[in-house]
């Protein structure tokens, strides 16, 4: 009967590195229409690291790196270590910060040793009246290289861009070349800039890119993917991830990310790898083929 099936499927999980929370989802998995990835720490290691330091006219790298370091010091981003890394390893030794605060989806601000300092992407600059058209084909060239491309700012004066890449996991392609040839679709969904978004898009054969999105945005964008292939899984790592994972029909936690999306998932990939995808899917084919 199934209850025995699935434990058979259960323990086979997790000889391949699949912990089943949720026995459904053992069942569900066999209907999935399209997966939907989060990019960070899903696709992606989630360790940028810094990769391009351009200072304004008169300024040098290490001006830059201790503005933007020193205020970055502060947020717990992925973005933020890679800077804050990059300086440590030039040595910099960074500034008092008051007033920090983080702008979600954009970047952060706050006083470097009594200074205005801010760091993050277009919106967050112009917000602020930060004037950064002549780094706009910069931008653009950064972003094509799939690299996140952020700016500093010194009150409203641009003082330099930072761009950080974030390596994809080595299993990324090849995992969803095989999901793609299952007949199942797939999606990025991603808080980063559009043509970043797809540029790694592009890398690794996802065939659409939600990019743009702000962390309680997941969901929604979840749903909208519900409303047209109807059965749909959420493969993520981090917190904002959690009610995107919950909504979608088999949520998938990387093992490596963090507990509450681990929580809020039915399945966790405990080695981090996307591989153990595949093996699931297989699985539940498998196991509901026996017991029909
Ligand atoms: P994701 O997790 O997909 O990277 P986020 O919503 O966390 O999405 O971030 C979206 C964008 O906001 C980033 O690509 C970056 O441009 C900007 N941003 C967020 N946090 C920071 C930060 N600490 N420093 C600089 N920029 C940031
Ligand atoms: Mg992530």
């Amino acid at each position: 009967g199934t209850p025995t099936a699935l434990m058979v499927g259960s323990g086979m999980g997790a000889e391949k590195g699949i912990l089943i929370r949720n026995g459904e989802a053992v069942q569900t998995f066999k209907d999935i229409k399209v997966i939907a990835f989060d990019k960070t720490g899903t696709i992606t290691k989630g360790k940028p690291e810094t990769t391009d330091l351009l200072p304004a006219e008169g300024l040098s790298e290490s001006d830059v790196l201790y503005a933007a370091a020193s205020l970055e010091n502060t947020s717990e981003h992925p973005l933020a270590h890679a800077i804050v890394e990059s300086a440590k390893s030039q040595e910099i030794k960074l500034g008092e910060v008051t007033d920090f605060s983080a702008i979600v989806g954009k970047g952060v601000a706050g006083f470097v040793d009594g200074e205005r300092v801010l760091v993050g992407n277009r919106k967050l600059m112009k917000e602020n009246d930060v004037d950064f058209k002549h780094q706009q084909d910069r931008l653009v060239q950064l972003e094509n290289e799939a690299k996140t491309a952020m700016m500093v700012a010194k009150g409203n004066k641009l003082i330099g861009v930072v761009a950080v890449a974030d390596p994809i996991k080595e299993d990324s392609k090849k995992t969803i070349a095989e999901i793609e040839k299952m007949g199942i679709k797939t999606a990025m969904i991603t808080g980063d800039n559009n043509r970043t978004a797809n540029a790694i898009g592009k890398k690794v054969g996802i065939s659409s890119v939600i990019s743009e999105v702000l962390p309680d945005g997941k969901v929604n964008e979840v749903k909208n993917l519900q409303e047209k292939y109807e059965v749909v899984a959420m493969v993520g790592d981090g917190i904002n991830d959690a009610p995107a994972l919950k909504q979608s029909n088999v949520g998938i936690a990387i093992g490596t990310g963090t507990d509450i999306a681990i929580e809020a998932a039915d399945v966790t990939l405990v080695k981090g790898e996307l591989s153990g995808i595949i093996s699931a899917i297989n699985l539940s084919t498998a196991t509901f083929k026996k017991i029909k």
